[in-house]
This record gives C-alpha cells, structure tokens and sequence, in this order.
C-alpha cells in the first residue's frame, strides 16, 4: 500500500507542472496512509525534474519523519493538522499557484458567481488566518475555515491555497479547479463590478454536480 502511494504521490506532483500551479520546488501533495497513523509526502527541496516514488517520505501525522532519504516538505506539519482533525480527509495539496495566491494577497474570497464555482465549491472560496510557517497555526486556521464548509479549498490570507480531497487526486483537482475559477473571477472583475450567483441557486448546482454528474465513481 505505502508503495503504491508513493508511486501515486509522485506522480500526482507531475500534474501540479502540467497545470501550471508550481514554480522550482515550491507546492506540495500528500496522501493519508490508509488505517495508519501516517502519510506520504514530497521531500523539501528536491527539484520536480528529479522527484521518483522512492524519494516521497513517510511521516507520522505529528509530521515527523518516520521513513525516507530526504527531509519532508516545510509544510508537513500543516498537512499532518489537517489529517489528525479531519478523519475524512485523505489528500492534501498546497501551492502558490498565481491566482489564487493573488486573491489570498489581498486578504479576499473568490465570490461564487459562475456554474463552475457552483459546481465545485459550494459557494465562495474562503480565507483563512494569516499564519506563519513552523507551529501548528497553519494547519489550524486550514482546520478552522474548512470544517463545515462546502469548499474543499482554502486561501490562507497572504499566503497561498490548501485543498484537500477524499484522496490525493481529488485534492490536487480541487487546487486545478481552484487556480482555475480564481483566474476567470480575476478576468471577470477587470470588466467591472461582478455580482454573485444566488444561494438557491449555488445549492441548486452543488447539489446536481456532487451527486448525479459524471460516471458513477469516476471522481
Ligand atoms: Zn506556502
């Protein structure tokens, strides 16, 4: 299981790329180990050219380091929050992918006023506390803003985006479609005043999409 994970984590870093979301070796995507204390994440510092399954590293969801050559990323710690207070949670993923990351610079939600957003998130793209790296602040202000929230994406105020999914693909989706709504809204905003959808119709959407669209378990 572990291996399988960790071929599955690395892999799932080559999409961070694809999408665009990642510059150098910033961003990060984790998976929870499945009925363990532990979970696989991209080592710190290692070059995304270079990343194979063997170098993912094994932490306990304290974020210490419990098998791997390499440190883990600088976010571990956030990402072990997350899995000790959300037990439903399976993936992680945390980039500074531009747009998004722009709305979180400003301290602002990503208002809910196309299908898409509907669809996804539920309504707004929240933000949470500013926090900074090395305690527990960050994973907790992720833990705060999303619990009972429709959104599986968070901006953490002048930082960036976290998601987080039932498994490590539905994270890193959820950062994509993310990146995504945050740069239609930004395009959307520079022709003027934009308003959001309204709530029944938001319930409307999610409702439809979480539940009837799209091949039976293909998300
Ligand atoms: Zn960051």
């Amino acid at each position: 299981m572990i291996d399988r994970l960790r071929e599955e984590v690395c892999a799932l870093h080559a999409e961070l790329i694809r999408w665009g979301l990642v510059t150098w070796t910033s961003g990060n995507v984790s998976a929870r180990v499945p009925g363990e204390d532990l979970l696989v994440i991209k080592p710190s510092g290692v070059s995304y050219d270079d990343l194979t399954p063997a170098d993912m590293v094994i932490c306990d969801l304290e974020g210490k380091l419990v098998e791997g050559e390499h440190a883990p990323s600088s976010d571990t710690e956030a990402h072990a929050y997350v899995y000790r207070h959300m037990p439903e949670v399976g993936g992680v993923v945390h980039t500074h992918s531009p747009y998004a990351t722009a709305w979180a610079a400003r301290g602002e939600p990503i208002p809910c006023s196309i299908t898409a957003m509907g669809d996804e998130f539920g309504g707004d793209i929240p933000v949470g506390p500013f926090a900074l790296i090395g305690s527990d602040a960050i994973g907790r202000g992720i833990v705060e803003t999303l619990r009972g929230h429709r959104s599986p994406a968070v901006l953490m105020d002048r930082h960036g985006p976290f998601t987080i999914g039932k498994n490590a693909k539905a994270a890193v989706k959820a950062a994509v479609m993310c990146e995504d709504v945050a740069r239609t809204m930004h395009l959307a905003r520079q022709l003027g005043p934009v308003e959001r959808l309204p709530a029944e119709a938001v319930d409307s959407l999610y409702d439809r999409y979480q539940n009837v669209y799209g091949q039976k378990g293909a998300r």
